[in-house]
């Protein structure tokens, strides 16, 4: 019971084990993917340990007062995979389907993004079951206050930072920041990222994605000599990130032949504006459905969706995970694969886009320019002084140039996918960060 008078738990993870040994389970696919990299490192046993595991989960029980009087319960979590480089970091996702194995996967994916990043924070990721379609903005906001009250000791500048995720957005960022500021007597505004600009929020935060996304296919496309000039790109998800990544690769010249999100998919060889289609998008609750010039309509299928085997220079999965697998991979073959969302691919899949030649920049590369820009907010906050947009773009655009030469150079030397690349180079430093500490 935490001093509220509510569960707060934190759970030995070995008694707990995995809910679910498929290998479609996210943390499953996680240690799959460190062991692989350990072995290749040649690890001691201690360490690997270390790494399949987080170090700390924190699960809460919120109630929450409704609008109609009744109370509600709620599930949260909090887990703090690894802080051996320096606070955790991550963010907050309210969801129905939330589970902690999800959880977890995500917080180890935070501790490898922010290490090969370079950037000195550790991994994190919380959740809160809920479905949020369902709470009014009141509802939310008690939820965001009675999730921040409950964790509200175990987290901050110097422990763990927060961020907002699936369904949690800046005005809900607010909320915390400010049950944070009750909860302790003082102001902290480096407690979490993704704030309000009037609240310490960064400049650059919303398009840091799309960019770093940008940026990378930009660099990947030197590495294989593909010119951008008329390249054909297909973005499927066509939010933040895809949405921002279609628009900056347009700026390069790549032309947008395909398109999907949850209300269809289309394909247009003669090409989509894609800026216009974001305008759109922003009016239309986030739709792209019944924008003009987004040409024919093709199958939008969950298992199988159309649109990512359309024939295209560029393909850049931003909508959600566990998108290519072996039944479909086969027939997807773009010269550059940019893995805007998080896990887009499945680890069985690596191989075989290696052996067709696609170049993958993996997730945890490609869509790194969140991230980056969150811990630039925290510099910032830290400081007390706040940096003009160009310093934000020069500064993201050397981090992620850095971290991609790193991996396309681990990759070569090694004669290893990307993805495996991005591992060695990512887990090779926060092993170092725990052998200094005197871990293993
Ligand atoms: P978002 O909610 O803004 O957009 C998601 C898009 O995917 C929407 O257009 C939605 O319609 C579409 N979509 C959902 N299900 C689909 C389906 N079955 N088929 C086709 N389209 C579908 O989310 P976002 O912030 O752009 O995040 C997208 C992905 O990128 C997620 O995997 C997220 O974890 C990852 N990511 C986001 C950020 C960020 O800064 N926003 C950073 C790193 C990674």
């Amino acid at each position: 019971m935490n001093k509220n008078g509510f569960r707060h738990e934190m759970v030995d993870h070995h008694a707990v084990g995995v809910s679910s040994f498929a290998t479609d389970n996210p943390f499953r696919v996680v240690q799959k993917q460190v062991e692989q990299a350990v072995e290749l490192l040649q690890l001691d046993p201690a360490l690997h340990e270390l790494l399949r595991w987080p170090q700390r989960e924190i699960h809460v029980t919120l109630p929450v007062r409704m609008d109609d009087g009744t109370t509600k319960v709620f599930q949260g979590f909090r887990v703090q995979y690894n802080n051996a480089r320096g606070p955790c970091k991550g963010g907050i996702r309210f969801a129905a389907d939330e589970t902690i194995d999800l959880v977890r996967a995500l917080a180890a994916w935070m501790t490898w993004k922010c290490a090969l990043l370079d950037i000195p924070l550790g991994g994190g990721k919380g959740g809160v079951v809920c479905d949020p379609t369902k709470l009014s903005r009141g509802e939310k906001e008690r939820l965001a206050r009675a999730y921040i009250r409950a964790i509200g000791h175990d987290i901050g500048l110097l422990k763990d930072v927060p961020a907002p995720d699936m369904n949690t957005n800046p005005e809900i960022m607010g909320w915390m920041v400010d049950e944070y500021a009750a909860l302790h007597g003082h102001n902290e505004f480096g407690m979490i990222t993704g704030k309000p600009l009037s609240l310490g929020g960064s400049l650059g935060r919303e398009d840091a994605t799309g960019r770093g996304v940008m940026i990378t296919v930009r660099e990947a496309a030197k590495k294989i000599g593909l010119n951008l000039e008329g390249a054909r790109m297909v973005v499927q998800g066509y939010g933040n990130v895809g949405s921002f990544s279609a628009v900056l690769l347009e700026e390069l010249g790549c032309k947008l032949v395909g398109v999907a999100d949850v209300s269809g998919a289309w394909s247009n060889p003669n090409g989509i504006n894609a800026r216009e289609l974001q305008a759109y998008a922003r009016k239309n609750g986030g739709l792209i459905r019944g924008f003009p010039g987004l040409g024919q309509e093709i199958q939008n299928d969950e298992k199988e969706p159309a649109v990512l085997e359309l024939p295209c220079e560029i393909l850049v999965p931003a909508a959600k995970e566990g998108q290519i697998g072996a039944h479909n991979v086969p027939r997807i073959k773009p010269r550059i694969l940019a893995e805007g969302a998080n896990g887009p691919t499945l680890p069985e899949a690596d191989p075989i886009l290696y052996q067709n030649g696609v170049y993958v920049i993996p997730d945890f590369l490609c869509n790194a320019g969140g991230v980056t820009v969150s811990y630039f907010e925290m510099v910032q906050n830290t400081y007390n002084y706040y940096w003009d947009l160009d310093a934000i773009r020069r500064r993201l655009e050397q981090k992620m140039v850095t971290a991609f030469e790193a991996v396309h150079k681990e990759a070569q030397e090694r004669k290893v996918h990307n993805r495996l690349a991005a591992y060695l180079v990512a887990i090779t430093r926060v092993v170092q960060a725990m052998q200094a500490r005197g871990w293993a």
